[in-house]
């Protein structure tokens, strides 16, 4: 049983390297260096990256410009993060438990908390953050530490994440 378990949400270059369709902006960039030094400061934890990864006819594309297809460039973990292993979790919905093996990994790990990180603070984190307070986890969302290209949504899914979801925002 680990005692946290952080959940790094499409910490992806088709997110957060400037020039693919869905960057998410030089604000969104900011909270890089936070994950990196919230990652390098904590020992007894287990990391687990979900990450964007549509076929090429995924039916997301009709709402959203293609992006992050399975096996291009845009699909990898950004180059700072490569520094800390983890278990990657293939993903192709907001919510991270989406026909994914999150849900078998966590229950693996059983960690006492999980901390969420990433973008975009209302869409995938917040449906993720969503899946995981139904399941019950202890949720953890520092609030420097994700990011959207909305900054008003970003505001607003942080307030909903914490009244209703009931998830801790540090
Ligand atoms: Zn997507």
């Amino acid at each position: 049983m680990a005692g946290e378990a952080f959940i790094v949400v499409d910490m992806l270059k088709g997110f957060l390297v400037e020039g693919y369709p869905l960057y998410c902006g030089d604000e969104a960039r900011k909270i890089i260096p936070r994950v990196v030094s919230l990652l390098s400061d904590s020992k007894d934890r287990k990391i687990i990256y979900v990450c964007d990864n549509h076929s090429e006819d995924d039916l997301e594309f009709e709402m959203f410009p293609r992006h992050c297809v399975k096996g291009t460039e845009e699909a990898e973990i950004i180059d700072e993060l490569r520094q800390f292993p983890g278990e990657i979790v293939p993903k192709t919905r907001f919510s991270a438990f989406y026909n994914s093996r999150l849900g078998q990994v966590l229950e693996e790990v059983a960690p006492e908390k999980v901390i969420v990180v990433g973008v975009c603070t209302d869409i995938c984190v917040n449906y993720t953050v969503a899946d995981l307070r139904n399941r019950d986890y202890s949720v953890e969302v520092p609030a420097r530490c994700v990011a959207s290209f909305d900054e008003e949504a970003h505001r607003h899914a942080l307030k909903h994440m914490e009244k209703v979801l009931g998830a801790r925002i540090t």
